[in-house]
């Protein structure tokens, strides 16, 4: 097995309790690009193992702090409790879709296991990862209440650059022409696992979309970048009056209004494609009003040097939005930028809402659905925050500031939701 030593600095971080340890505190490297090495301190000293890459700024990312060197039956316990957290959470319905194994936060690191249905779509996002695909079908072959009649390997996002690692979309296993359809309680839906955003769904949005839903009997309905829809439609069933999807996607519009129709509820449900930013600044210049809006724009942050701009970049969608926002409705709004903190997050909003002149209430503040786990030693886990804002008062005159934002009025493909 290979090895790698840290220096006092770094073998610090590690005993404090996050579980990446980064280039700049390595001591010296024995070991071979994705190895799982034992990891040591000054002084031979031992502080457990960790997954290594040679070429990531993280340099180890820790998988246990026990003596003993991962074997498979480590990794079988770890397959098994991810699986028993949402078997608990009632995720694993045959016929429903959730995230199987949260990467870092499961203990897994860089490797992500959703489930649509019976497809499996892997994506690995490290070195240690891409050795790992193999392993973790095989144990989850074994553990899963049902058979997997399709495995996808969709390791194509953008962080593989960071491990010096190529994109790859495979077929493994069987096969998804046709597209994977899921059933959610009395929602259905279609899933792109081949070209869709991440493997093909936003599932971290699902408790949100009901919470959101419960706000929408009778109302007027915008849901802002909304990918396929499935705000809005979630919204259309709980009894919205209308709902608008936004998005600058064709194919995911596509999809919203083959949902919308799916689920009896087109009649309701408007697709429309255009830039969210100025598309907001022209409905509040036309006086537009909703009972229910919802903004869930990608990532402005995707690292600390984006933080500045993206502090405008999310003032300036949820001023916007806030203008929009009848007095007692409801204001929905996301950020999946994991250098976003909650408390920074919610200082932006209160930011945004002196700069729209209404009276903002936070009703609550929640986070990813509980198949995306938060691990509190590693708070880059905790990336997604949703705000359920009560909006009052009357939005100030016309907003004829046209202010943009640099960097967020533009097209630029922003679509990869950012996750440790
Ligand atoms: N609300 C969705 C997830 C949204 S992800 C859900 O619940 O599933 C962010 C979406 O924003 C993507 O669909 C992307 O196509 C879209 N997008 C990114 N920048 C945009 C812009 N400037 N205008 C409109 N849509 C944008």
């Amino acid at each position: 097995m290979g090895k790698i030593v840290l220096t006092g600095k770094g073998r610090r971080w590690i005993e404090g309790g996050h579980p990446w340890a980064f280039r700049d505190d390595v001591a010296s490297v024995d070991a071979e690009p994705g190895d799982v090495v034992a990891v040591e301190g000054p002084g031979a000293k031992p502080l457990g193992f960790g997954a290594y890459s040679s070429a990531s700024r993280i340099a180890v990312r820790m998988v246990s702090r026990g003596r003993e060197a991962p074997d498979r039956a480590f990794w079988a316990e770890r397959v098994g409790r991810a699986l028993a957290a949402r078997e608990r959470a009632g995720y694993l319905d045959p016929a429903g879709a959730c995230r199987l194994i949260g990467g870092d936060a499961d203990g897994i690191p860089g490797l992500v296991a959703d489930r649509y249905g019976a497809v499996l779509v892997l994506q690995s996002g490290t070195q240690s990862a891409d050795r790992m695909i193999g392993l973790v079908v095989e144990l989850l072959d074994e553990a899963l209440p049902f058979r997997l009649a399709a495995v996808v390997d969709r390791s194509d996002s953008a962080v593989r650059k960071l491990e010096a690692l190529e994109r790859r979309v495979d077929v493994l296993r069987g096969s998804v022409e046709g597209g994977v359809l899921v059933r959610e309680g009395d929602l259905e839906y279609q899933v792109d696992v081949l070209l869709g955003h991440k493997t093909g769904h936003y599932l971290d949005q699902r408790e949100n979309r009901r919470r959101a839903a419960s706000r929408a009997p009778g109302r007027a309905v915008l849901d802002a970048f909304s990918y396929d829809g499935l705000f809005g439609i979630r919204a259309a069933l709980a009894g919205a009056r209308s709902v608008l999807c936004v998005d600058q996607s064709e194919a995911a519009l596509a999809r919203a209004s083959a949902n919308a129709e799916r689920n009896g509820v087109a009649a309701r449900v408007r697709v429309h494609r255009a830039n969210c930013m100025s598309e907001l600044r022209a409905m509040a210049q036309a006086d537009e009003r909703f009972g229910l809006v919802v903004v869930d724009p990608p990532a402005f942050a995707r690292n600390r040097r984006e933080i500045a701009g993206a502090q405008r970049g999310y003032v300036e969608v949820n001023r916007r939005a806030l203008a929009l926002v009848e007095a007692g409705g409801t204001l929905v709004s996301a950020s999946c930028s994991y250098n976003v903190r909650p408390q920074t997050f919610v200082d932006y909003l209160a930011a945004a809402s002196h700069e729209a002149g209404r009276d903002v209430y936070l009703e609550e503040l929640a986070g990813a659905a509980p198949d995306h786990p938060a691990l509190l030693a590693l708070p880059e886990s905790a990336y997604l925050k949703c705000a359920f804002l009560r909006v009052e008062g009357e939005p100030r005159m016309r907003d004829r500031r046209g202010g943009s934002a640099r960097g967020i009025d533009d097209d630029r493909d922003r679509a990869e939701r950012e996750e440790a």
